[in-house]
């Protein structure tokens, strides 16, 4: 076995205990392979694992590895990281779903481009109020989610987060709850978040993707 592939048993064993601890099904947790700054070869051998969803947080990246692996069938990209306009493109060809959105000038342009397949999207919510994070207040989510649910080429989905890092469980606990309240007051069913560090913790709180990197491919330089 790969080490990639031992690595991703490992986790999913993981989310499965999560899982059961929740009293969930094991299938309303979706787990996003994150592989950015990774190379295609390890992406592939997480897809010979079975692995078929993969986060990448680069829109040149993701371009160049979708191409580069344009031959596993099934293999759904989601793209994770804040987009900027010009590179909306990249996204739009391949992506799966997009979970960082919270421009509404990058979310027209996403509707334009994928007028005839809607792509799934997950609003990104600041729920550590960090000045230099990217995502929405949760003041300013309702105005924002009425003008993307009303653009054609996209589907809300969910909510996002990224908190900031803690040590203090009982911390992060509260901002996953943070968000599962959030999307539950805007009738969103999805909640993506919990990584590497807290991704059992998330499932206990809700979530429905969680996006884990380093535990699946090792430290990124
Ligand atoms: C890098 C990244 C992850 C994965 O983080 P790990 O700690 O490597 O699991 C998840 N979500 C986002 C938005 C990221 O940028």
């Amino acid at each position: 076995m790969s080490e990639v592939a031992e690595r991703l048993s490992q986790i999913r064993t993981r989310v499965a205990a999560a899982c059961a601890r929740a009293g969930r099904p094991v299938e309303s947790v979706t787990l996003v392979a994150v592989s950015k700054l990774k190379p295609a070869a390890l992406i592939r051998e997480a897809y010979e694992a079975g692995q078929r969803d993969f986060g990448e947080n680069y829109a040149q990246e993701l371009r160049d590895k979708a191409a580069e692996l344009a031959g596993l069938e099934g293999l759904r990209w989601h793209s994770i990281g804040p987009l900027q306009t010009n590179k909306v493109k990249y996204v739009t060809k391949v992506a799966h779903a997009f979970h960082a959105l919270d421009r509404l000038e990058v979310a027209q342009e996403l509707s334009k481009r994928r007028a005839d397949a809607p792509l799934a999207c997950y609003a990104e919510v600041n729920v550590g109020g960090e000045q230099t994070k990217s995502g929405l207040q949760p003041e300013a989510l309702g105005p924002f989610l009425e003008a993307v649910r009303a653009l054609p080429g996209l589907r809300m989905e969910g909510l996002m987060a990224l908190p900031p890092p803690t040590e203090n469980l009982e911390q992060a606990r509260g901002y996953f709850r943070q968000l599962r309240e959030l999307a539950r007051a805007h009738g969103l069913a999805g909640l993506s978040m919990g990584t590497t560090h807290d991704f059992e913790l998330a499932i206990e709180e809700g979530a429905t993707l969680v996006r884990v990197g380093t535990a699946i491919f090792g430290e990124r330089s």
